[in-house]
């Protein structure tokens, strides 16, 4: 669907052919369209890997199990919209390994490896949450990169304070624009270029800190008070993830003016 010249220009039409996308049924104002589970395995590999299984959803991992054999699930963060499934159909499948950065939900993630026929590099991006990674990938001719929440195909996304951290997400964002290359969203389109969008997002983090620092030096005390102020039109249905996002800017500016006097004493 074409709905306008920006949109056509910044959006991926057709995936990499070593790439497949299904969508979870799990659409909602956090997920927008739903988990995007991506199903990766380089043409003449005889086995696959995915990225983010996604809810449990027996229809959903049932569409994912059919991608088998698959070696591997991959966890870009341990949102339940992206691991809850992970279980279940590591188990479906004869207890394919499940690796992640977060202990909790899997065995580590190698910095590099080999899987599926592709290179496939993590990357930690922490500020989404503590535990967020991208997976950078390659054929060796199409590299894409997997960026989970932390940057999404519409929208923006959420620093989910206390476990998100602002000043990691601006790093981690940073990091980000040095990925010139197709973008693979846990949630949203696929984008035609994660540096690009990197770039939009530390704009639009820093816009807001102006504005959060404008509230406070009119008064502005609490998180509701922020939200009230930088996010006057919030949806209700949204307001809590508005809430996390002031939490996280208020941390990270009260720490930015903490940070200030240490820096000129050496001891
Ligand atoms: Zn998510």
């Amino acid at each position: 669907m074409r709905w306008g010249v920006a949109s056509v220009s910044s959006q991926v039409e057709g995936l990499p052919q070593w790439l497949t996308r299904i969508l979870a049924p799990n659409a909602g104002p956090m997920t927008l369209d739903g988990t995007n589970t991506w199903v990766l395995a380089a043409p003449d590999s005889p086995d696959a890997v995915v990225i983010d299984p996604g809810p449990e959803d027996t229809g959903h991992l049932a569409s994912i199990a059919e991608h088998r054999p698959l070696s591997a699930i991959l966890i870009t963060h341990g949102h339940h919209d992206h691991v809850e499934g992970a279980e279940t159909l590591s188990r479906m499948l004869g207890g394919v390994p499940i690796l992640a950065a977060d202990p909790k939900h899997g065995d580590p993630l190698p910095a590099r490896a080999r899987l599926a026929g592709l290179d496939v590099a993590t990357i930690r991006t922490p500020g989404h949450t503590g535990d967020s990674v991208c997976f950078s990938v390659t054929d060796g001719r199409t590299p894409g990169i997997f960026t989970g929440d932390t940057i999404l195909g519409r929208g923006t996304t959420v620093v989910a304070w206390p476990d998100g951290d602002l000043g990691a997400y601006l790093t981690s964002l940073a990091t980000l624009t040095a990925y010139k290359m197709a973008m693979f969203p846990g949630h949203g389109p696929v984008r035609d270029d994660c540096a690009e969008l990197a770039e939009t997002y530390l704009a639009h983090r820093r816009q807001r800190l102006d504005q959060v620092r404008a509230a406070m030096a009119a008064g502005a005390e609490t998180p509701e008070q922020i939200v009230d102020v930088v996010y006057p039109d919030v949806d209700p249905g949204v307001r809590f993830a508005a809430e996390w996002s002031a939490r996280a800017q208020l941390d990270f500016l009260r720490r930015e003016s903490q940070a200030a006097p240490e820096q000129l004493d050496p001891l």
